[in-house]
């Protein structure tokens, strides 16, 4: 078999010490690797590269598309850019893969059947970045949400239920509320889910999803969700299976794949020989999956089951009682190598034979574009005069009218307040101005602008429009409050 090269990242804190406990485990077991090394982190932050990353890395990571990542420090304070972050998007690693699962009775967890894997749309939703303070009091932050994303992180999350014997994928989305943008997921998730019959599916809105997941995660196989919601339920998924320490993750795209832990690079308990290297160790685990080597993924999986039932553990899961002897990293690494061959006896072994478990990312199916129609715009004004009474913007905006458009609502943080507002809502100095064509059809850009014109003449502060937008005829934007 040729050798499959591969980045490896030795990070920072304890990410050096847990790094070459997994890579001895790895190469014990027979895999089949070319080690790459990159220096990325804190080093590389402090060297004034404020991406934490150096074009040399770059190179090896396009070179071999696959990134092994001990955890990094990110320095606190503005200009220094996440590499984990960066990485993601420059690779458009969309998929992040996170097995949660509990190791009763070896390992303490509220929920002994625990088994579930939350997969994370990785790239858009409210981490574009895209923020703006648009007012002295208002900040936004921009949500986005894509058909093409949506398509690939919903396909991902059944091809790998399929691939993975599971039984059934559900969405989490607050849709009722965001109903265009988590709309859209769940409508793709619908249109997918269509896809795959032999896959039960299911969506809950996230509150209530969540609170069940806390609760009764045995209710849940594998869950897909968009990025600010699985960031938050990931992490409270793995917590409450037992242990941060012993979660990996896969981040994958069409072309590369990066597998980590998820923890972090734990400063305090870095140069110890403390840190339990399995997240890390499952992160490799994925990773010899995905390069097409699961026969060495699976011993080691097996072999690592064993040392936990063996209750060798490292000083965070170990318990009086149930453990039988506390060890450091390079120990733990040495009794994973020891045991490589070897089953577990109580926990159920894993077998990765059978298809690829850990598939690599698709593109989305390219579509016939919708007919699309401005109907209108929303013009964003910055306004603090008259005690903020709405009937006082109003009429000034009304006085603006012309060219075939007419104001048909004024709301503040998104209740109508003009016209017919109650006295008692709330208002700050942000207020959205909508405008519709008065014959109820299309506009044209050259009326958007002659507006603006008419509205900056009269002394008002736009702070930004959105134009309104019909497509095949459904409106494309939300109708707001009390209309
Ligand atoms: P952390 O995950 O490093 O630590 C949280 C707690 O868990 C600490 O008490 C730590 O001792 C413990 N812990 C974490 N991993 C452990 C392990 N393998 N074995 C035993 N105990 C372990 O989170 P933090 O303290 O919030 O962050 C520290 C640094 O890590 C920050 O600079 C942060 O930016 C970075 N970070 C990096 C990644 C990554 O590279 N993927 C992820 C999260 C945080």
């Amino acid at each position: 078999m040729s050798k499959t090269p591969i980045t490896v990242a030795y990070g920072d804190g304890i990410g050096p010490e847990i790094m070459s406990a997994c890579l001895h485990i790895i190469q014990a077991a027979g895999a089949e690797i070319e080690i790459e090394t990159v220096e990325v982190g804190e080093k590389v932050y402090l060297r004034g590269n404020t991406s934490g990353i150096d074009p040399e890395a770059w190179e090896s990571l396009r070179r071999t598309r696959v990134f092994y990542k001990a955890p990094l420090t990110t320095p606190q304070g503005t200009g220094f850019k996440s590499v984990n972050v960066t990485t993601r998007k420059t690779l458009g690693l969309y998929a992040n893969v996170r097995p949660c699962v509990a190791y009763h009775p070896f390992v303490k967890t509220k929920h002994p059947g625990m088994d579930l894997v939350i997969i994370r749309e990785n790239e858009e939703d409210l981490y574009a970045g895209i923020e703006h303070r648009q007012t002295d009091e208002v900040y936004q932050c921009l949500k986005l949400i894509t058909r093409p994303g949506s398509e690939k992180i919903i396909r991902y999350a059944f091809e790998y239920a399929r691939r993975n014997n599971r039984k059934k994928v559900t969405a989490f989305t607050k849709d009722n509320i965001m109903k265009l943008t988590d709309g859209l997921f769940h409508k793709v998730f619908d249109e997918i889910a269509a896809e795959y019959p032999d896959i039960e599916n299911e969506h809950w809105i996230v509150d209530i999803g969540a609170a069940k997941m806390a609760d009764t995660p045995e209710a849940f196989d594998v869950i897909v969700l968009p990025n600010l919601y699985g960031d938050i339920l990931s992490d409270v998924a793995a917590q409450i299976a037992g242990s941060v320490g012993l979660a990996g993750s896969a981040n994958v795209g069409e072309h590369a794949a990066m597998f980590e832990a998820i923890h972090g690079s734990a400063p305090r308990r870095a140069g110890q020989n403390l840190a339990n290297p399995s997240g890390l160790l499952l992160g490799g685990v994925m990773m010899l999956v995905h390069i097409g080597q699961p026969e060495v993924a699976a011993r080691i999986h097996n072999a690592w089951l064993r040392t936990l039932e063996d209750g060798i553990h490292t000083y965070d899961i170990y318990r009086e009682g149930i453990s039988k002897q506390k060890v450091g990293t390079k120990e733990f690494g040495e009794a994973v190598v020891q045991r490589l061959g070897q089953m577990p006896q109580t926990l159920k072994p894993v077998s990765y034979a059978a298809g690829e478990s850990i598939p690599p990312g698709t593109a989305a199916a390219v579509r016939q574009p919708a007919r699309k129609e401005t109907v209108g715009v929303d013009v964003f004004v910055n306004w603090n005069e008259a005690g903020r009474d709405p009937n006082v913007l109003g009429e000034r905006m009304k006085a603006l009218e012309g060219e075939g458009l007419k104001l048909s609502m004024i709301s503040n943080r998104g209740q109508k307040v003009w016209p017919g507002g109650s006295a008692e809502t709330f208002c700050v100095d942000h207020w959205r101005c909508r405008f519709l064509a008065a014959d109820g059809g299309a506009i044209t850009h050259a009326q958007i602008v002659n507006l603006l014109g008419r509205v900056a003449a009269a002394g008002l502060d736009f702070i930004k429009i959105e134009n309104l937008c019909t497509f095949d005829g459904q409106p494309g934007y939300s109708l707001g409050q009390g209309e």
